[in-house]
Protein backbone atom coordinates (compact mmCIF):
# COMPACT_ATOMS: atom_id res chain seq x y z
CA UNK A 1 0.00 0.00 0.00
CA UNK A 2 1.41 3.76 -0.91
CA UNK A 3 1.86 5.96 1.51
CA UNK A 4 -0.73 8.38 -0.59
CA UNK A 5 -3.14 5.69 -0.11
CA UNK A 6 -2.59 5.55 3.56
CA UNK A 7 -2.95 9.11 4.11
CA UNK A 8 -6.38 9.34 2.33
CA UNK A 9 -7.67 6.49 4.27
CA UNK A 10 -6.40 7.46 7.20
CA UNK A 11 -9.06 8.67 10.02
CA UNK A 12 -8.83 12.14 10.83
CA UNK A 13 -7.46 12.57 14.56
CA UNK A 14 -9.74 14.05 16.93
CA UNK A 15 -8.08 17.25 17.96
CA UNK A 16 -6.28 16.59 21.01
CA UNK A 17 -7.72 18.48 24.20
CA UNK A 18 -4.78 20.15 25.36
CA UNK A 19 -4.35 18.20 29.32
CA UNK A 20 -5.48 20.45 32.19
CA UNK A 21 -2.28 21.15 34.15
CA UNK A 22 -2.06 19.98 37.28
CA UNK A 23 -2.94 21.88 40.75
CA UNK A 24 1.21 21.06 41.39
CA UNK A 25 2.41 22.19 38.29
CA UNK A 26 0.06 25.36 38.42
CA UNK A 27 2.22 25.83 41.88
CA UNK A 28 5.46 25.50 40.23
CA UNK A 29 5.10 27.82 37.62
CA UNK A 30 3.38 30.51 39.74
CA UNK A 31 6.42 30.36 42.20
CA UNK A 32 9.10 30.56 39.75
CA UNK A 33 7.19 33.40 37.73
CA UNK A 34 6.65 35.34 41.12
CA UNK A 35 10.29 34.31 42.77
CA UNK A 36 12.13 35.06 39.65
CA UNK A 37 16.25 34.83 40.52
CA UNK A 38 15.95 32.33 43.70
CA UNK A 39 17.12 29.20 41.93
CA UNK A 40 17.49 27.44 45.62
CA UNK A 41 13.79 28.34 46.32
CA UNK A 42 12.70 26.97 43.20
CA UNK A 43 14.63 23.58 43.40
CA UNK A 44 13.13 23.16 47.70
CA UNK A 45 9.61 23.78 45.81
CA UNK A 46 9.91 21.49 43.08
CA UNK A 47 11.57 18.51 45.81
CA UNK A 48 8.76 19.02 48.03
CA UNK A 49 5.60 19.93 45.84
CA UNK A 50 6.74 16.86 43.19
CA UNK A 51 6.81 14.53 45.76
CA UNK A 52 3.43 15.45 47.48
CA UNK A 53 1.54 14.35 44.28
CA UNK A 54 0.28 11.25 45.59
CA UNK A 55 -1.23 13.58 48.53
CA UNK A 56 -2.42 16.14 46.84
CA UNK A 57 -4.39 14.58 43.89
CA UNK A 58 -6.01 12.77 46.28
CA UNK A 59 -7.57 15.90 48.01
CA UNK A 60 -7.27 18.13 44.59
CA UNK A 61 -10.57 19.56 44.41
CA UNK A 62 -10.61 20.80 48.41
CA UNK A 63 -6.95 21.87 48.01
CA UNK A 64 -7.21 23.75 45.09
CA UNK A 65 -10.29 25.18 46.26
CA UNK A 66 -8.59 26.53 49.76
CA UNK A 67 -5.63 27.57 48.00
CA UNK A 68 -3.25 25.04 50.68
CA UNK A 69 -0.24 25.43 48.02
CA UNK A 70 -0.28 28.90 47.45
CA UNK A 71 -0.71 29.52 51.29
CA UNK A 72 2.14 26.78 51.95
CA UNK A 73 4.74 28.53 49.63
CA UNK A 74 4.07 31.73 50.50
CA UNK A 75 5.78 33.06 53.49
CA UNK A 76 3.70 34.48 56.22
CA UNK A 77 6.22 37.41 56.66
CA UNK A 78 10.27 38.15 55.42
CA UNK A 79 11.67 41.07 56.73
CA UNK A 80 15.13 42.02 55.20
CA UNK A 81 16.93 44.75 56.77
CA UNK A 82 20.29 47.05 56.98
CA UNK A 83 22.32 45.87 59.13
CA UNK A 84 25.26 49.05 59.74
CA UNK A 85 28.73 48.25 61.58
CA UNK A 86 31.96 49.50 62.08
CA UNK A 87 35.02 47.43 61.48
CA UNK A 88 38.44 47.51 63.09
CA UNK A 89 39.61 50.60 60.77
CA UNK A 90 36.82 52.23 62.30
CA UNK A 91 35.48 52.09 58.59
CA UNK A 92 31.17 51.68 58.56
CA UNK A 93 30.25 48.43 57.09
CA UNK A 94 27.06 47.21 55.90
CA UNK A 95 25.12 44.15 55.16
CA UNK A 96 21.66 43.19 54.87
CA UNK A 97 20.00 41.13 57.48
CA UNK A 98 16.97 38.59 56.53
CA UNK A 99 14.41 36.76 58.67
CA UNK A 100 11.43 34.70 56.86
CA UNK A 101 8.45 33.52 59.02
CA UNK A 102 7.13 31.17 56.58
CA UNK A 103 4.64 28.86 58.34
CA UNK A 104 3.35 28.95 62.00
CA UNK A 105 0.59 26.75 61.64
CA UNK A 106 2.16 24.31 64.40
CA UNK A 107 4.19 26.44 66.68
CA UNK A 108 6.33 29.41 66.93
CA UNK A 109 8.55 30.00 63.65
CA UNK A 110 11.85 28.02 64.33
CA UNK A 111 15.11 28.06 62.35
CA UNK A 112 18.52 28.87 62.05
CA UNK A 113 20.56 32.04 61.29
CA UNK A 114 22.99 31.81 58.24
CA UNK A 115 26.14 34.21 57.96
CA UNK A 116 28.00 33.53 54.91
CA UNK A 117 28.49 35.74 51.66
CA UNK A 118 26.09 33.78 49.83
CA UNK A 119 23.26 34.53 51.65
CA UNK A 120 20.01 36.41 49.77
CA UNK A 121 16.22 36.01 50.19
CA UNK A 122 16.20 32.80 48.01
CA UNK A 123 18.05 30.76 50.37
CA UNK A 124 16.85 32.00 53.56
CA UNK A 125 13.20 31.19 51.49
CA UNK A 126 14.67 27.71 50.74
CA UNK A 127 15.52 27.18 54.01
CA UNK A 128 12.65 28.42 55.91
CA UNK A 129 10.02 26.35 53.43
CA UNK A 130 12.15 22.90 54.35
CA UNK A 131 12.13 23.76 57.50
CA UNK A 132 8.16 23.81 57.89
CA UNK A 133 8.24 20.55 57.47
CA UNK A 134 11.36 19.17 59.34
CA UNK A 135 9.85 20.88 62.17
CA UNK A 136 6.82 19.01 61.56
CA UNK A 137 8.65 15.98 60.90
CA UNK A 138 9.75 16.25 64.74
CA UNK A 139 6.69 16.00 66.63
CA UNK A 140 7.30 19.13 68.22
CA UNK A 141 5.54 21.79 68.14
CA UNK A 142 7.58 24.24 66.43
CA UNK A 143 6.46 26.28 62.57
CA UNK A 144 9.07 27.10 59.98
CA UNK A 145 11.22 30.39 59.46
CA UNK A 146 14.96 31.15 58.68
CA UNK A 147 16.94 34.03 58.59
CA UNK A 148 20.41 35.43 57.88
CA UNK A 149 22.53 37.65 56.73
CA UNK A 150 25.35 38.32 53.66
CA UNK A 151 27.80 39.18 56.42
CA UNK A 152 31.12 36.70 56.27
CA UNK A 153 32.64 35.86 60.06
CA UNK A 154 35.96 34.31 58.47
CA UNK A 155 38.80 36.52 59.61
CA UNK A 156 36.93 39.08 61.71
CA UNK A 157 38.02 39.93 65.02
CA UNK A 158 35.95 38.92 67.71
CA UNK A 159 34.96 42.57 67.89
CA UNK A 160 33.69 42.95 65.36
CA UNK A 161 31.71 39.78 64.93
CA UNK A 162 30.44 41.17 68.31
CA UNK A 163 29.80 44.57 66.54
CA UNK A 164 27.60 43.02 64.07
CA UNK A 165 25.47 40.42 65.94
CA UNK A 166 24.58 43.36 68.50
CA UNK A 167 23.28 45.50 65.14
CA UNK A 168 22.00 42.67 63.63
CA UNK A 169 19.68 41.86 66.51
CA UNK A 170 19.00 45.23 66.97
CA UNK A 171 16.52 45.19 64.62
CA UNK A 172 15.31 41.59 64.59
CA UNK A 173 14.48 41.98 67.92
CA UNK A 174 11.49 43.40 67.01
CA UNK A 175 9.99 40.60 65.44
CA UNK A 176 11.67 37.81 67.42
CA UNK A 177 10.21 36.37 71.35
CA UNK A 178 10.11 32.87 72.96
CA UNK A 179 6.66 32.31 72.12
CA UNK A 180 6.55 33.95 68.30
CA UNK A 181 10.25 33.36 66.87
CA UNK A 182 12.68 31.56 68.21
CA UNK A 183 16.12 31.85 66.11
CA UNK A 184 19.09 29.49 66.47
CA UNK A 185 22.95 28.81 64.38
CA UNK A 186 23.83 27.97 61.66
CA UNK A 187 26.58 28.00 59.05
CA UNK A 188 28.50 30.19 60.44
CA UNK A 189 26.91 31.24 63.83
CA UNK A 190 27.73 29.12 66.42
CA UNK A 191 27.80 29.65 70.28
CA UNK A 192 29.67 32.98 70.22
CA UNK A 193 27.42 34.71 68.07
CA UNK A 194 24.73 33.03 69.84
CA UNK A 195 26.16 34.68 72.80
CA UNK A 196 26.35 38.18 71.35
CA UNK A 197 23.10 37.86 70.05
CA UNK A 198 21.12 37.33 73.42
CA UNK A 199 22.75 39.62 75.23
CA UNK A 200 21.37 42.16 72.75
CA UNK A 201 18.07 40.80 72.97
CA UNK A 202 18.23 40.47 76.35
CA UNK A 203 19.18 44.33 76.80
CA UNK A 204 17.24 45.66 74.28
CA UNK A 205 13.99 43.67 75.30
CA UNK A 206 14.85 43.32 79.16
CA UNK A 207 13.44 40.26 79.13
CA UNK A 208 15.72 36.70 79.78
CA UNK A 209 13.74 34.07 77.95
CA UNK A 210 14.38 31.22 75.18
CA UNK A 211 14.50 33.42 72.47
CA UNK A 212 17.34 31.94 70.94
CA UNK A 213 18.51 28.15 71.03
CA UNK A 214 21.93 26.95 70.52
CA UNK A 215 23.10 29.36 74.02
CA UNK A 216 25.97 28.63 76.03
CA UNK A 217 25.52 26.18 79.32
CA UNK A 218 25.55 28.96 81.89
CA UNK A 219 22.73 31.06 80.59
CA UNK A 220 20.04 28.39 79.55
CA UNK A 221 21.71 26.36 76.83
CA UNK A 222 21.34 22.33 76.97
CA UNK A 223 23.31 20.17 77.20
CA UNK A 224 23.67 17.80 73.56
CA UNK A 225 22.52 20.73 71.49
CA UNK A 226 26.10 21.30 69.77
CA UNK A 227 26.22 17.18 69.26
CA UNK A 228 22.71 17.08 68.30
CA UNK A 229 22.44 17.30 64.24
CA UNK A 230 25.63 15.09 63.67
CA UNK A 231 24.20 12.31 66.44
CA UNK A 232 21.10 12.66 65.00
CA UNK A 233 22.43 11.88 61.40
CA UNK A 234 24.21 8.85 62.70
CA UNK A 235 21.05 7.43 64.79
CA UNK A 236 18.50 7.75 61.63
CA UNK A 237 21.42 6.34 59.65
CA UNK A 238 21.32 3.79 61.51
CA UNK A 239 17.84 2.66 62.12
CA UNK A 240 17.53 3.09 58.22
CA UNK A 241 20.13 0.94 57.85
CA UNK A 242 18.41 -1.99 60.33
CA UNK A 243 15.06 -1.62 58.87
CA UNK A 244 16.25 -3.10 55.53
CA UNK A 245 18.47 -5.29 58.01
CA UNK A 246 21.54 -4.09 57.23
CA UNK A 247 24.45 -2.99 60.00
CA UNK A 248 25.99 0.59 60.36
CA UNK A 249 28.74 -1.69 62.29
CA UNK A 250 31.80 -1.56 60.22
CA UNK A 251 30.80 0.39 56.95
CA UNK A 252 33.09 3.22 55.57
CA UNK A 253 31.96 6.84 55.32
CA UNK A 254 32.78 9.99 53.56
CA UNK A 255 31.83 12.85 55.29
CA UNK A 256 31.91 16.26 54.16
CA UNK A 257 32.11 19.54 55.87
CA UNK A 258 34.46 19.94 58.77
CA UNK A 259 31.63 22.18 61.33
CA UNK A 260 29.02 21.72 63.68
CA UNK A 261 27.60 19.28 61.76
CA UNK A 262 30.03 17.56 60.44
CA UNK A 263 32.29 17.10 63.51
CA UNK A 264 29.68 14.84 65.41
CA UNK A 265 28.39 12.94 62.80
CA UNK A 266 32.16 11.80 62.45
CA UNK A 267 32.17 11.44 66.23
CA UNK A 268 28.65 9.64 66.56
CA UNK A 269 29.81 7.55 63.36
CA UNK A 270 33.06 6.07 65.08
CA UNK A 271 31.30 5.67 68.33
CA UNK A 272 29.08 3.07 66.74
CA UNK A 273 31.55 1.35 65.21
CA UNK A 274 31.46 2.89 61.35
CA UNK A 275 34.75 4.15 60.08
CA UNK A 276 34.22 8.13 58.37
CA UNK A 277 37.54 8.51 56.51
CA UNK A 278 37.12 12.10 54.69
CA UNK A 279 35.91 15.40 55.85
CA UNK A 280 36.16 19.12 53.79
CA UNK A 281 36.06 22.53 53.75
CA UNK A 282 35.44 24.95 51.44
CA UNK A 283 38.83 24.68 50.37
CA UNK A 284 40.19 21.25 50.65
CA UNK A 285 39.27 17.99 51.82
CA UNK A 286 41.02 15.01 53.60
CA UNK A 287 40.94 11.66 52.90
CA UNK A 288 42.43 9.42 55.77
CA UNK A 289 42.36 5.92 54.74
CA UNK A 290 42.84 4.42 58.85
CA UNK A 291 40.08 6.94 59.81
CA UNK A 292 39.26 10.70 60.74
CA UNK A 293 40.45 11.33 64.30
CA UNK A 294 37.93 13.71 65.48
CA UNK A 295 40.17 14.90 68.31
CA UNK A 296 42.05 16.45 66.03
CA UNK A 297 39.64 17.59 63.73
CA UNK A 298 38.25 19.40 66.73
CA UNK A 299 41.26 20.85 68.04
CA UNK A 300 41.73 22.44 64.25
CA UNK A 301 38.23 23.68 63.63
CA UNK A 302 36.77 23.87 67.24
CA UNK A 303 39.78 26.00 69.33
CA UNK A 304 42.04 27.02 66.45
CA UNK A 305 39.69 27.46 63.53
CA UNK A 306 42.02 26.78 61.31
CA UNK A 307 42.00 24.88 57.92
CA UNK A 308 42.56 21.05 56.72
CA UNK A 309 46.37 21.79 56.16
CA UNK A 310 46.89 21.78 59.78
CA UNK A 311 44.83 18.47 60.59
CA UNK A 312 47.39 17.14 57.46
CA UNK A 313 50.18 18.67 58.67
CA UNK A 314 49.40 16.10 62.17
CA UNK A 315 48.54 13.03 61.08
CA UNK A 316 50.65 11.26 58.82
CA UNK A 317 48.19 8.81 57.44
CA UNK A 318 45.88 11.89 56.15
CA UNK A 319 46.54 13.09 52.46
CA UNK A 320 45.43 16.49 51.81
CA UNK A 321 43.60 17.81 48.27
CA UNK A 322 43.14 21.07 47.44
CA UNK A 323 39.37 21.41 45.51
CA UNK A 324 40.92 24.44 43.11
CA UNK A 325 44.40 23.24 42.50
CA UNK A 326 42.90 19.44 41.44
CA UNK A 327 39.12 20.08 40.61
CA UNK A 328 38.52 17.05 42.99
CA UNK A 329 36.16 16.49 46.09
CA UNK A 330 35.73 13.64 48.57
CA UNK A 331 33.15 11.35 46.68
CA UNK A 332 35.32 9.91 44.85
CA UNK A 333 36.69 7.77 47.62
CA UNK A 334 35.24 4.16 47.77
CA UNK A 335 32.82 4.08 50.66
CA UNK A 336 29.58 2.78 51.71
CA UNK A 337 28.11 5.23 53.04
CA UNK A 338 27.95 9.15 51.89
CA UNK A 339 27.33 11.90 54.33
CA UNK A 340 26.96 15.03 52.65
CA UNK A 341 27.24 17.93 56.09
CA UNK A 342 28.62 21.19 54.71
CA UNK A 343 26.54 23.12 52.48
CA UNK A 344 23.72 23.14 49.84
CA UNK A 345 24.54 21.37 46.28
CA UNK A 346 27.55 20.08 47.00
CA UNK A 347 27.02 16.63 45.65
CA UNK A 348 26.02 16.73 42.08
CA UNK A 349 25.36 13.93 39.70
CA UNK A 350 28.86 13.50 38.68
CA UNK A 351 29.62 12.88 42.02
CA UNK A 352 26.72 10.54 42.16
CA UNK A 353 27.79 8.24 39.45
CA UNK A 354 31.01 8.11 41.34
CA UNK A 355 29.76 7.10 44.28
CA UNK A 356 27.42 4.73 42.77
CA UNK A 357 30.36 2.92 40.36
CA UNK A 358 32.06 2.94 43.98
CA UNK A 359 29.41 0.76 45.50
CA UNK A 360 27.82 3.49 48.11
CA UNK A 361 24.77 1.89 49.51
CA UNK A 362 23.24 4.45 51.06
CA UNK A 363 23.42 8.58 51.48
CA UNK A 364 22.28 10.77 54.21
CA UNK A 365 21.50 14.24 54.08
CA UNK A 366 23.18 16.34 57.11
CA UNK A 367 23.11 19.35 55.72
CA UNK A 368 20.28 21.14 53.98
CA UNK A 369 19.83 20.08 50.29
CA UNK A 370 23.37 19.08 49.99
CA UNK A 371 22.43 17.08 47.15
CA UNK A 372 20.59 18.16 43.36
CA UNK A 373 17.69 17.00 42.21
CA UNK A 374 19.60 15.08 39.70
CA UNK A 375 21.85 13.11 41.78
CA UNK A 376 18.92 12.39 44.46
CA UNK A 377 17.20 10.94 41.54
CA UNK A 378 19.85 8.89 40.57
CA UNK A 379 20.69 7.77 43.88
CA UNK A 380 16.91 6.89 43.82
CA UNK A 381 16.99 5.42 40.42
CA UNK A 382 20.52 3.27 41.35
CA UNK A 383 18.27 1.38 44.56
CA UNK A 384 20.86 3.35 46.72
CA UNK A 385 19.15 4.35 50.35
CA UNK A 386 18.67 8.10 50.82
CA UNK A 387 17.53 9.95 53.57
CA UNK A 388 16.92 14.09 52.44
CA UNK A 389 18.31 16.31 55.30
CA UNK A 390 14.63 17.59 56.25
CA UNK A 391 14.48 14.17 58.18
CA UNK A 392 18.17 13.31 58.85
CA UNK A 393 19.52 16.45 60.42
CA UNK A 394 16.26 17.05 62.48
CA UNK A 395 17.39 16.12 65.57
CA UNK A 396 19.47 19.87 65.51
CA UNK A 397 15.98 21.98 65.60
CA UNK A 398 14.56 19.12 67.69
CA UNK A 399 17.29 19.55 70.41
CA UNK A 400 16.52 22.98 69.98
CA UNK A 401 13.07 22.70 70.70
CA UNK A 402 14.17 20.45 74.01
CA UNK A 403 16.16 23.29 74.69
CA UNK A 404 12.67 25.63 74.48
CA UNK A 405 11.04 23.26 77.22
CA UNK A 406 14.01 23.33 79.56
CA UNK A 407 13.87 27.11 79.27
CA UNK A 408 9.67 27.26 79.77
CA UNK A 409 10.07 25.53 83.05
CA UNK A 410 13.45 26.94 84.10
CA UNK A 411 14.89 23.46 84.50
CA UNK A 412 18.27 21.96 82.77
CA UNK A 413 18.18 18.16 81.96
CA UNK A 414 21.35 16.28 81.85
CA UNK A 415 23.29 15.32 78.41
CA UNK A 416 21.91 11.79 79.16
CA UNK A 417 18.44 12.23 79.25
CA UNK A 418 18.42 15.02 76.07
CA UNK A 419 20.52 12.69 73.83
CA UNK A 420 17.95 9.61 74.61
CA UNK A 421 15.10 12.02 74.04
CA UNK A 422 17.28 13.10 70.48
CA UNK A 423 17.71 9.27 69.99
CA UNK A 424 13.95 8.80 69.96
CA UNK A 425 12.67 11.18 68.16
CA UNK A 426 14.99 10.51 65.25
CA UNK A 427 14.09 6.79 65.16
CA UNK A 428 10.81 8.03 65.87
CA UNK A 429 11.21 10.35 62.61
CA UNK A 430 12.43 7.21 60.72
CA UNK A 431 9.37 5.07 61.16
CA UNK A 432 6.72 8.09 60.23
CA UNK A 433 8.40 8.40 57.03
CA UNK A 434 8.65 4.82 56.08
CA UNK A 435 5.35 4.37 56.51
CA UNK A 436 4.08 7.47 55.34
CA UNK A 437 6.21 6.14 51.62
CA UNK A 438 4.35 2.79 52.68
CA UNK A 439 0.93 4.29 52.98
CA UNK A 440 0.30 5.95 49.49
CA UNK A 441 2.67 2.97 47.63
CA UNK A 442 6.27 4.36 47.68
CA UNK A 443 8.06 1.68 49.72
CA UNK A 444 11.67 2.95 50.58
CA UNK A 445 11.11 6.37 49.13
CA UNK A 446 12.59 8.69 51.67
CA UNK A 447 12.18 11.71 50.38
CA UNK A 448 8.31 11.26 49.55
CA UNK A 449 7.91 10.05 53.02
CA UNK A 450 9.65 12.33 54.50
CA UNK A 451 7.60 15.29 52.81
CA UNK A 452 4.16 14.04 52.89
CA UNK A 453 4.40 13.04 56.92
CA UNK A 454 5.90 17.00 57.05
CA UNK A 455 2.93 18.43 55.39
CA UNK A 456 -0.23 16.52 56.69
CA UNK A 457 0.36 17.52 59.42
CA UNK A 458 0.80 21.09 58.91
CA UNK A 459 -2.10 21.05 56.73
CA UNK A 460 -4.32 19.73 58.96
CA UNK A 461 -3.72 22.52 61.69
CA UNK A 462 -3.92 25.54 58.43
CA UNK A 463 -6.96 23.87 57.53
CA UNK A 464 -8.04 23.71 61.31
CA UNK A 465 -7.12 27.58 61.80
CA UNK A 466 -9.37 28.69 59.21
CA UNK A 467 -8.08 30.55 55.72
CA UNK A 468 -5.17 33.17 58.01
P1 LIG B 1 29.37 25.25 59.96
O1 LIG B 1 29.48 26.68 59.60
O2 LIG B 1 29.72 24.81 61.33
O3 LIG B 1 30.21 24.33 58.94
C1 LIG B 1 29.96 24.37 57.59
C2 LIG B 1 31.01 23.52 56.91
O4 LIG B 1 30.71 23.47 55.51
C3 LIG B 1 32.41 24.08 57.02
O5 LIG B 1 33.31 23.03 56.96
C4 LIG B 1 32.50 24.96 55.77
O6 LIG B 1 33.85 25.16 55.34
C5 LIG B 1 31.74 24.14 54.78
N1 LIG B 1 31.10 25.02 53.79
C6 LIG B 1 30.24 26.03 54.03
N2 LIG B 1 29.87 26.64 52.89
C7 LIG B 1 30.53 25.98 51.92
C8 LIG B 1 30.59 26.12 50.52
N3 LIG B 1 29.88 27.06 49.90
N4 LIG B 1 31.38 25.25 49.83
C9 LIG B 1 32.08 24.29 50.45
N5 LIG B 1 32.06 24.11 51.79
C10 LIG B 1 31.31 24.94 52.50
O7 LIG B 1 27.84 24.85 59.61
P2 LIG B 1 27.00 23.63 60.15
O8 LIG B 1 27.86 22.44 60.30
O9 LIG B 1 26.20 24.11 61.31
O10 LIG B 1 25.96 23.42 58.95
C11 LIG B 1 26.26 22.60 57.83
C12 LIG B 1 24.99 22.30 57.08
O11 LIG B 1 24.05 21.64 57.96
C13 LIG B 1 24.23 23.50 56.54
O12 LIG B 1 23.56 23.12 55.34
C14 LIG B 1 23.21 23.77 57.62
O13 LIG B 1 22.09 24.49 57.13
C15 LIG B 1 22.84 22.35 57.99
N6 LIG B 1 22.24 22.19 59.30
C16 LIG B 1 22.90 22.56 60.44
C17 LIG B 1 22.32 22.33 61.67
C18 LIG B 1 23.06 22.62 62.93
O14 LIG B 1 22.53 22.27 64.00
N7 LIG B 1 24.23 23.19 62.90
C19 LIG B 1 20.96 21.79 61.80
C20 LIG B 1 20.40 21.34 60.54
C21 LIG B 1 21.01 21.59 59.36
P3 LIG B 1 34.55 26.57 55.63
O15 LIG B 1 34.80 26.59 57.09
O16 LIG B 1 35.77 26.54 54.80
O17 LIG B 1 33.56 27.62 55.18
Amino acid sequence: MSNAKKTTTAKKAAPKKAAKKSYVDEVIELVISQNPSEPEFHQAVKEVLNSLRPVVEANEEKFRRDAVLERIVNPERQIKFRVPWVDDNGQVQVNTGYRVQFNSAIGPYKGGIRLHPSVNLGIIKFLGFEQIFKNSLTGLPIGGGKGGSDFDPKGKSDREIMAFCQSFMTELCKYIGADTDVPAGDIGTGAREIGFMFGQYKRIRGVFEGVLTGKGLSYGGSLARTQATGYGLLYMTEEMLKSNGKKLKGKTCAVSGSGNVAIYAIEKAIQLGAKPVTCSDSTGWIYDPEGIDVDLLKEVKEVNRARLTEYAAKRPSAQYHDKAKEGTNQWEIKVDIALPCATQNELNIDDAKKLVANGVMAVCEGANMPTTLEATEYFQKKKVYFVPGKAANAGGVATSALEMSQNSERLSWSFEEVDAKLKGIMVNIFHNLDNAARKYGFDGNYVVGANIAGFEKVVDAMNAQGIV
